[in-house]
């Protein structure tokens, strides 16, 4: 745990007791602040000051008293309309502030040069920390991962000089984060997303790019027009800037040529990395978040050897185009993270034979925008509540069933793949669906997955998972 010594003696106030609420009260409290910490749920309350947190309603505390207002990320700051808690924060003119603030400043004055990798972007967070904080302890460098993925930030190690933070920042933390300032700030893409949460695109693209904006080095993904103009305004306003880009050549710059990792500078281009035969990095998505790996590793100081030994070793995230085994020419993938027909288009790219499992409860505009795909579909197992619209739009363009089950689509994609004479047929669990109608999470979803085809006979697993 990192004690938030930056608060001692002080008043701070804290809503949200969800998991990483909890552990930021813990951390204030070691630090010395006097917290006061309340949910509007009455259950987290209790558990909170079952775990040795003060608590109480913050309609009934001195707010003129209180030295800082700590915000979990899941509460609404300004939209869809700013949180009670907020209100009378802002009322009293008491900064609010987030977790992966207080990281920042007990950084600042612990060991502000202790290597700080920030993340952020619509899609590929998670992957691309989870790679960097892999290449990284893979090379032997001391490195804590957290924030948005994994642990809270504020139980990680506490700062010393030399070890590495890579940190994933949803823009919820982002805008709780006022003096974030990471040695490496990653920008990898924007598309519209949360802006219940945020008000407009605009508002939303202006949080993120204060992640960059204060960064020691930049590191933004170009292949979208909103990330190529906030680039180009870093770099007008002489902030060191890395770009880099999975579908076109750069003349400065990171960029993706087959399956080759370069990097060119004033037009001059040579190969840094490969991702030949790394199977936990199929995709041009993949490439983006390699890229933005390889950038930021060069900048921690590791080589080209360690960085490429990282990539090789890569498990790859659980759910989210997971290996799980492999069963003669069939492998078995687990993208059971792909909620929504968009992140079931780059599964479906990335795979040229497939035998697709998909379904659940459906989403607004169903599979229509997949259509192009369906040439790669072999045949097409359909699950959950989604499963007679997906069949309609379907209609004659593949071969599909109506499965009803994972185990059963499964058990019956298993059958079918064996049979495909390709080099590679791949059994493909991309659902372009919620889970909530057969299941609790996507994650939950996706052990079912992992567990129907790893007990079939003959199955060899693959990954750690
Ligand atoms: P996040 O943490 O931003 O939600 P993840 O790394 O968990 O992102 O990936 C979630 C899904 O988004 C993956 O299953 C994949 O389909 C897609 N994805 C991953 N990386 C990218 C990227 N760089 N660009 C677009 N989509 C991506």
């Amino acid at each position: 745990m990192i004690p938030a010594s930056v608060f001692k003696g002080r008043n701070v106030a804290l809503f949200g007791l969800g998991g990483s609420g909890i552990a930021t009260a813990r951390a204030l409290v070691a630090g010395g602040a006097v917290v006061t910490a309340f949910d509007d749920n009455p259950e987290s309350v209790a558990r909170a000051a079952g775990e040795g947190v003060s608590t109480g309603d913050l309609r009934g505390i001195d707010w003129s008293a209180q030295d800082a207002f700590v915000l979990s990320p899941g509460v609404p700051l300004t939209h869809p309309r700013p949180h009670w808690s907020v209100e009378l924060a802002q009322a009293a003119g008491v900064e609010i502030i987030g977790d992966v603030e207080l990281f920042a400043r007990e950084r600042q004055v612990h060991a502000p040069d202790a290597p700080l990798v920030a993340i952020t972007g619509t899609n590929g967070k998670s992957t691309t920390t989870a790679l960097i904080a892999h290449i990284l302890a893979d090379a032997g460098r001391d490195t804590q991962m957290g924030g948005n993925i994994g642990r809270a930030v504020m139980t990680l190690d506490a700062p010393q000089p030399e070890r590495h933070y890579v940190v994933e920042c949803s823009s919820y933390q982002i805008d709780l984060a006022p003096t974030l300032d990471p040695s490496v700030g990653i920008l990898l893409n924007l598309s519209p997303d949360h802006l219940d949460r945020h008000g407009s695109f605009e508002n939303y693209a202006a949080i993120k790019e204060r992640l960059v904006a204060k960064s020691g080095l930049a590191i933004v993904g170009v292949d979208d027009p909103d990330c190529r103009r906030i680039a180009d305004r870093l770099a007008e306003a002489g902030r060191r800037v890395e770009r880099i880009s999975s579908t076109s050549r750069l003349d400065d710059g990171f960029y993706l040529d087959g399956l080759a990792l370069m990097r060119a500078v004033n037009g001059v281009a040579e190969q840094l990395a490969t991702l030949e035969g790394i199977g936990s990095l199929r995709g041009a998505h993949n490439a983006q978040n390699a890229l933005a790996a390889l950038a930021a590793c060069l900048e921690c100081g590791l080589s080209l050897e360690e960085i490429q030994a990282g990539f090789n070793s890569f498990p790859g995230l659980a759910h989210r185009m997971e290996q799980v085994a492999r069963k003669g020419r069939v492998l078995f993938v687990n993208d059971s993270k792909a909620t929504n027909a968009d992140a079931a288009e780059r599964a479906l790219s990335s795979f040229e034979r497939i035998y697709w499992i998909a379904g659940g409860l459906p989403k607004d505009g169903g599979i229509e925008t997949l259509k192009s795909l369906f040439p790669r579909v072999a045949k097409a197992y359909l699950v959950g509540e989604a499963a007679p619209a997906f069949a309609a739009t379907i209609g004659e363009a593949t071969a599909f069933e109506i499965s009803g089950t994972i185990d059963k689509a499964v058990d019956h994609a298993a059958r079918d793949a064996a049979g495909d004479p390709a080099p590679e047929a791949v059994v493909l669990l991309s659902p372009a669906c919620a889970s909530f109608d057969q299941f609790r999470n996507f994650e939950v979803r996706g052990d079912a997955f992992r567990e129907a085809v790893r007990s079939l006979a003959g199955a060899e697993i693959m990954g750690s998972k």
